[in-house]
């Protein structure tokens, strides 16, 4: 695999998506948007258009939903071992496809390819570990007790709305969609407008496997108005939403009114916490994975560096040291760790940190400077203007914009703590609670630190280590519910209690 390789390769599969306009699918149909619109993509990696895709209008979203509703009686009465059969046989063809798919998406987000590689993978994973538990989704339980026994099973909720965004938009769809089919509902997909075309790659291979028409949608758009029908659309029953915390905030007042159950995967300020007693090289190593890989564009990167005072210069010169290194370039150059960022505006949001940062008093240790000539660091053609080196702020503290807002790019802020209190106190306090990271050598000092964090997740000297069985989800502004395992379906699912009883106990009787 070379840079020079994957260009031809991205030339090859990127034809399809230049020649004709990206259309929405429903009911098993290609579709122009019903008012004929469309919208431009472009590539971070030079900003040159890469793909026209049809803008889905509210008849669209309408159009999709009420196919939806229709193929959800047959889809869920579908036994769930045939169920498994065609999420497996999507699995398969995501395998036979997944060098398109990785740079498709590389291109398309400007992440690097050696991430997007496994990306496409994990989405394969994806469907195979909900697949297997498809035959068992409807499972429940027996609660006895004198004189009634209680049988709970569960029913797929119906047509669901699944929201993603665009950072890692291939992973994280199948994310949200292989256990809604699973379950037994159907889905009405709208991806994110900055990078969309994996997904029309997901809904084809969905339909080369077998799928039903109208079981799975794809309606393209923006989120105001795109998005924003599908939340309000009356038979949609649940919003899969992953995105930003406002975005969330947005989708809970626009399907009020139709009392949508929502799920909520949103932002994140995850802290490393990294104690002295800690292999400190090893911290230093999955603190600069967790914050530098995948462009910093990542709900669980380890955005704030909490350290001991008496190592905070010594680990922070470590962390500096190391990711000096760190390569940014074209994102299908295998070398690459740092891509382009997806858009100018995130780029502007982004690089409007670095004088946040001065501005606050903190120093800028690594980076806090927008990449300049990329056109000349690469072979092939990235003349655009997203590119931003890994960033280190040292001498920050808590209250700090730079520690207390999402900036979702390859930038870490560092900030010192005296004791385990002080420690605790500082991750404890910003709005979000999606991960945390910790790092000591002592049991008993991470049994107490990780149970008084508000996190959803938390990973003991470890990076970000996914185990498709465990819950995955925040707290506090980072989200409503947990995906992952059973919690997947408890979302996806409604659960029912039939009481029977079995002796005639005596019935009040009244007015008699
Ligand atoms: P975003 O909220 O701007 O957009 C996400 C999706 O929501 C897009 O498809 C967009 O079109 C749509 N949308 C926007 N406004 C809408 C509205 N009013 N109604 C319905 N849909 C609407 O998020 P983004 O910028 O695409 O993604 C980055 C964010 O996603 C970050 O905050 C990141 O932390 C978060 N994220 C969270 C997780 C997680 O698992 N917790 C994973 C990945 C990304």
């Amino acid at each position: 695999m070379s840079l020079e390789n994957n260009l031809q390769k991205a030339e090859k599969y990127l034809k399809k998506f230049q020649e004709k306009p990206v259309l929405n699918h429903i009911n098993g149909q290609d579709m122009q948007a019903s008012d004929g619109g469309v919208f431009e993509v472009i590539s971070p990696i030079d900003l040159q258009p890469i793909a026209t895709v049809a803008y889905g209008t509210k008849q669209d979203i309408d159009k999709a939903a009420i196919a939806a509703k229709e193929a959800f009686q047959e889809w869920a009465a579908l036994s769930g071992v045939e169920r498994k059969k065609i999420l497996h046989k999507i699995a398969d063809i995501i395998e036979a496809r997944a060098e398109e798919i990785s740079i498709i998406e590389s291109v398309d987000t400007g992440q690097a390819i050696r991430f997007m590689a496994k990306a496409a993978i994990r989405g394969a994973e994806n469907f195979r570990y909900f697949a297997d538990m498809a035959p068992s989704a409807r499972d429940g339980k027996s609660l006895y007790c004198s004189g009634q026994i209680n049988i709970t099973s569960r029913k797929p909720i119906g047509p669901i709305g699944i929201i993603t965004p665009w950072n890692t938009p291939f992973m994280l769809s199948t994310w949200k969609i292989a256990p809604a089919l699973a379950a037994g509902c159907t889905i009405v997909h709208k991806p994110a407008e900055l990078s969309p075309l994996t997904a029309r790659l997901l809904v084809e291979i969905a339909e080369e496997a077998g799928l039903p028409k109208g079981v799975w949608n794809l309606v393209n758009g923006m989120g105001e108005d795109t998005g924003r029908a599908l939340t309000e659309h009356k038979a949609i029953k649940a919003i899969a939403f992953v995105g930003e915390s406002k975005t969330g905030a947005m989708i809970s007042k626009q399907g009020a009114d139709t009392l949508k159950r929502c799920h909520y995967e949103l932002g994140g300020k995850n802290p490393v916490i990294v104690f002295a007693n800690s292999d400190l090289e090893r911290a230093a190593d999955a603190a600069i994975f967790m914050i530098y890989s995948l462009n910093g564009e990542r709900c669980t990167s380890s955005s704030r560096l909490l350290i001991e005072e008496k190592i905070y210069g010594k680990f922070t010169d470590m962390v500096a040291r190391k990711a000096k290194t760190i390569k940014v370039g074209h994102p299908l150059d295998p070398k690459t760790v740092i891509g382009p960022l997806i858009h100018p505006t995130h780029f502007d949001k982004v690089t409007s940190y670095f004088d946040i940062a001065k501005q606050e008093g903190a120093t800028i240790a690594l980076g806090g400077e927008p990449v300049q000539g990329m056109e000349n660091n690469c072979s092939g053609n990235c003349s655009g203007t997203c590119y931003v080196p890994p960033t280190l702020f040292t001498n920050a503290n808590n209250k700090m914009r730079i520690a207390q807002e999402e900036i979702f790019g390859p930038v870490l802020t560092a900030i010192p703590f005296k004791t385990e209190q002080d420690a605790i106190n500082i991750a404890n306090d910003v709005d979000y609670g999606l991960a945390a990271y910790l790092w000591t050598d002592n049991n008993q000092q991470a049994l107490r630190v990780s149970d008084a964090l508000e996190a959803g997740m938390i990973w003991v000297n470890s990076e970000n280590l996914r185990h498709l069985p465990s819950p995955f989800g925040g707290m506090k502004y980072s989200g409503i519910g947990r995906d992952g395992g059973d919690w997947s379906f408890d979302f996806y699912m409604e659960t029912k209690n039939i009481g029977f009883a079995t002796k005639p106990h005596k019935i009040p009787q009244l007015g008699a």
